[in-house]
This record gives C-alpha cells, sequence and structure tokens, in this order.
C-alpha cells in the first residue's frame, strides 16, 4: 500500500520535472510513511523515500520496517542537531538540483533558509502534490474509514441519551469526548459541538456553559480517528416535543441531505452535489440561512478535498476555478444545515464513499427528528 503511494507520488514528481520533493506536512508524513510523528521531513526522489525522523520515533520506524506495508524503497535518516539541518545535508548528498516543497504548508522562513543554504539548487514551491493523491482512497483507508464511521455510530446512539434538559453545554461534551474514546477512536477528529436553543443558529459554535432546555433544538456534531483515520457525524434532535416551525426546518434540511446524497455518483461535479442541497433548501426558502459548503472530503485530515461546496465564481483577474469532478473512491461529507439568528439551527451529516455505480453512506445513525 505504501509502495504504490509512492509510485504515484512519483509519477507527479516527474511530471513536475523535480529531483527531489520535500514533505513537511505532518498528515502527508503520516500518507507516505504511516508514522504518526510531531516532527518529521520524507524526501521523495525517483526511487527511494528518506524519512528524516529524530530517536523518539525509532520504535514507530522499526514496527513500519517490520510490518507488511513497509515500502522498500524507505530509507530512515536519523536527525543530527536539527531537523532543517540534516535535510541539507541529504539534499546536497542528493545533488538535486530541482526541488519541490509544499508551498501551502512550508513557512516562509523556512522557505528562505532552504534557498540560502542548500548549494547548487533551485528550491521550487508546489501546490498540494500528496493532497491531491490523498483525493482517492485506496483499501486501506476505505477500510479504515469504514470501520470508523460504523465504530462513530454506534457512539451517537449513546451520545443522543446524554442531551437532557438541565444539563451544560460543555457537560454534554465531556461525555461525548469520553464515549469516543472509550469506544476505541485514537482520538477526536476535532472539538466536539454541543449547540443548543439560540446557539445552534451558529454553524460553528463550541460547547459553552448554556444549560440545556425542554423546547431546545441541540445540534451535536462530534468525530474520532481511526487508524489515523477521520470521521465525522452531526446530529440534530429536539427536548421534548418539537414545534411546527422546528419540524419544518427539520424536515427540510433531511429532505436536502438526501438529495445530495442521491446525487452521488462518479463523474458528476462537487458543484452539482451542493446543488442539489442548495435548490432543496431554496424550494422551501431556507438557501439565505444555509451558508456553509454541502460537505467536506475525509481521510488523514478533517478538512480536506474535495469540497463540497457551490461552484465558485470568476473573479475580475481569475478564472472561476475547476469544479473537481467526484470520482470512485472519494469519501466526503453530507452535511447541509439551515441557521436562523435568534431561532437556532438545524444541521444533518453523514459520511459517503463513491463506488463504482453510485454512493455507499458509511455512518448509519437513525434521521428522524427525535424527542429525547
Ligand atoms: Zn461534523
Ligand atoms: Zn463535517
Amino acid at each position: 500500500m505504501l509502495a504504490s503511494r509512492h509510485a504515484r507520488l512519483r509519477e507527479k514528481i516527474r511530471a513536475e520535472q523535480l529531483d527531489a520533493f520535500v514533505v513537511t506536512h505532518l498528515p502527508n508524513l503520516f500518507y507516505l510513511t504511516n508514522v504518526t510523528a510531531t516532527a518529521g521531513i520524507a524526501v521523495a526522489t525517483a526511487d527511494r523515500l528518506y524519512l528524516i525522523i529524530d530517536f523518539r520515533y525509532a520504535g514507530a520506524v522499526n514496527a513500519l520496517q517490520q510490518s507488511s506495508n513497509a515500502a522498500p524503497d524507505t530509507e530512515v535518516v536519523p536527525v543530527e542537531r536539527s531537523y532543517d539541518e540534516t535535510l541539507v545535508s541529504l539534499l546536497a548528498r542528493l545533488k538535486s538540483s530541482r526541488v519541490g516543497v509544499e508551498g501551502t504548508q512550508l513557512s516562509v522562513s523556512r522557505f528562505n533558509r532552504l534557498r540560502e543554504t542548500v548549494p547548487d539548487a533551485v528550491i521550487v514551491p508546489v501546490d498540494e502534490i500528496v493532497e491531491r493523491l490523498r483525493l482517492v482512497k485506496d483499501e486501506h483507508e476505505i477500510d479504515m474509514l469504514r470501520r470508523g464511521a460504523l465504530l462513530l455510530s454506534a457512539v451517537a446512539m449513546d451520545v443522543l441519551q446524554d442531551a437532557k434538559p438541565g444539563v451544560m453545554e460543555q457537560e454534554v461534551a465531556a461525555k461525548i469526548d469520553w464515549r469516543i474514546k472509550s469506544a476505541g477512536f485514537e482520538r477526536c477528529s476535532f472539538d466536539t459541538i454541543v449547540a443548543s436553543g439560540p446557539n445552534a443558529a451558529q454553524p460553528h459554535a463550541h460547547a459553552g456553559d448554556r444549560v440545556l432546555r425542554e423546547g431546545d433544538l441541540v445540534v451535536l456534531d462530534f468525530g474520532g480517528v481511526y487508524g489515523g483515520y477521520c470521521v465525522d457525524l452531526t446530529r440534530t434532535i429536539a427536548l421534548g416535543r418539537p414545534d411546527g416551525e422546528m419540524q419544518r426546518v427539520y424536515d427540510a434540511v433531511l429532505e436536502a441531505q438526501k438529495a445530495a446524497i442521491a446525487s452521488v455518483r462518479p463523474g458528476v461535479r462537487a458543484g452539482e452535489v451542493d446543488a442539489a442541497a442548495r435548490n432543496t433548501l431554496g424550494r422551501h426558502r431556507l438557501a439565505e440561512v444555509f451558508g456553509h459548503s454541502t460537505g467536506h472530503g475525509l481521510g488523514v485530515e478533517i478538512h480536506e478535498a474535495p469540497r463540497v461546496g457551490p461552484r465558485r465564481e470568476a473573479t475580475s483577474d481569475q478564472p472561476a476555478p475547476p469544479d473537481d469532478p467526484i470520482e470512485t473512491g472519494m469519501v466526503f461529507t453530507i452535511e447541509p444545515g439551515a441557521y436562523i439568528p435568534g431561532w437556532g439551527g438545524v444541521r444533518i451529516e453523514d459520511d459517503v464513499l463513491v463506488t463504482a455505480d453510485g454512493v455507499e453512506v458509511l455512518t448509519n445513525v437513525p434521521r428522524d427528528l427525535r424527542a429525547s
């Protein structure tokens, strides 16, 4: 699995006419080496992948080299003095003359330092080479995401019981986090959102000190990291009997989510999936209160490509960016919502995998507006 990722990376390196490509973004490092670290650099060349890493990760590297996932082209380079000094001496040893770096990830000061210290080399920022490889998941990644989504669905069934009148948002969030970790996730994939009553009108509200009350709608948005892969789920519940307006808004968001899921298949544009949700909300006069994208890619990071959002328009100095086609093997969320200031909000989120003939919904939790 790592060997085939390296092979695909090499095609890109060749296409960009690079002698070496330096990976400093840690999620990309994990994707290429399976090593989870808080520091590390990978250098890919035409025939090797060098992993620069310090002694703290010796155990992880040994375990990797003995596993069936090991890629025979990988060579570990222990850090001497500092990461960047080790990188500079490796690049000098390789006599690379055109070196790519991750333009969207490397800091300007590190970039400048490399330019000054790597002799006889041109340092070229290149955008999102590894990120583009990560767009389509391989078998191992699909396996992790499928298992993670099922595990999160089981957690969700218990979580729906935690939100009760009289409990503070933060307490509910702490319980959710505890459930996620107890279920076997490595960690939460982002800060759990518990947004009750009027707080639910903000899509990115965090859990605060508001106490849940009878008559509230509560948005619960949480996720975990399983085997290095992020899954993500949102349910909205009513405390007590939902009134007519709550049910109307909820039903519209659910209809939008179903329409978006039904539109997913290989070859469709991400913008069309977004439009399926947005147009449905528009028919219910809720398009104006749906202010975010319909979904985001899931993988080593909680927000990654593809962006399932409205087609971006051209500006006076730039043409419209391409609207990415949806491909078999992509995994992303479908999470339309409606956010009404002073009233509250509704969001429903599931994780989907694009299959050869359509879509597989990975998460499995009832979607009716249940009164708890
Ligand atoms: Zn979410
Ligand atoms: Zn999400």
